[in-house]
């Protein structure tokens, strides 16, 4: 648990995937990652599908929901999730239930992020699991996840994004917007056109960033690491050179929701103009 003015920030365990290692790091070689990051004999490295709550002014925001527990078993084999690992055991662990959430936020649309959004019901339905809760997406996210085209499709599954639209719990953006007191989700496009971070604290005072997949890891900090995933990459990197020189300049504590081995940190610039993570934090 960590404090950011008024807010209360505490970090949820939405459970760990697997993604292809040269996917993850775009156009750096394998040479290079393989030094900083291990894989298993199929290529793929283990991520962290990582939450946060956020508590200020007697609201209580959720941060994305992690990949649920609707996969059947060939995805699950091919994603490498060993678990069933539903967002509402998560919540429990820090003595939660989906229902005390009022606003859920959510990067993007792809699987790990909004997987944990629906669940099935007993007869084989999907059904929202945050009911009384606003979900709160860039516009444009929510219509280029509900219009995918061969590039994105195997991200963008229907089962956990029309359940949303069609129970009336969507909240959608254009652009930055105050969710809560001090909570702002603010664009931060290129890995989709409609990505959005969420930036905690108020101008001014210690201020917090949820990432997003704007940079998942800590090795994701450096600029050139970038995503194969990403739609718009070089778009990443202006957004990344952007965000991180706010980030520096006002010492905000970053948050990364894929690091396995990393919660968060501050950032600096090194001797070559480039970021570097300055200090690791443990929420
Ligand atoms: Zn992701």
């Amino acid at each position: 648990m960590l404090t950011i003015g008024d807010a209360r920030l505490t970090l949820v365990d939405g459970g760990s995937f697997r993604l292809d290692g040269g996917a993850m790091h775009g156009v750096v070689p394998k040479t290079l990652w393989s030094k900083l990051v291990s894989c298993d004999a199929a290529n793929r490295c283990r991520y962290s599908t990582r939450c946060l709550v956020i508590e200020v002014a007697g609201r209580r925001v959720l941060v994305e929901t992690g990949n649920g527990d609707k996969f059947p078993p060939k995805l699950k084999d091919i994603y490498g999730i060993d678990h069933d690992r539903a967002i509402g055991a998560a919540l429990g662990e820090v003595g939660l239930s989906p229902d005390d959430v009022d606003t859920v936020v959510m990067t993007h649309l792809h699987f790990d992020h909004s997987g944990g959004t629906t669940r099935r019901t007993a007869s084989g339905g999907i059904e929202p699991v945050f009911r009384r809760a606003r979900h709160v997406v860039q516009r444009r996210e929510w219509e280029d996840a509900t219009h995918p085209h061969e590039r994105n499709r195997a991200s963008y599954l229907p089962e956990n994004i029309a359940p949303l639209g069609e129970a009336g719990l969507l909240q959608l953006a254009d652009g930055e917007a105050e969710i809560a007191p001090g909570v702002r989700v603010i664009p931060t496009p290129g890995h989709t056109a409609g990505h959005q971070s969420v930036l905690i604290g108020q101008p001014g005072g210690p201020r917090a960033l949820f990432l997003g997949d704007v940079a998942p890891t800590a090795v994701h900090v450096r600029l050139p690491w970038v995503m194969a995933y990403d739609l718009e990459p070089a778009r990443t990197l202006e957004t990344k050179r952007a965000l991180f020189s706010r980030a520096v300049a006002e010492d905000w504590l970053v948050i990364w929701g894929h690091d396995p081995d990393h919660q968060a940190g501050r950032l600096t610039v090194d001797k070559d103009g480039g970021f570097v993570v300055r200090e690791l934090v443990t929420v």
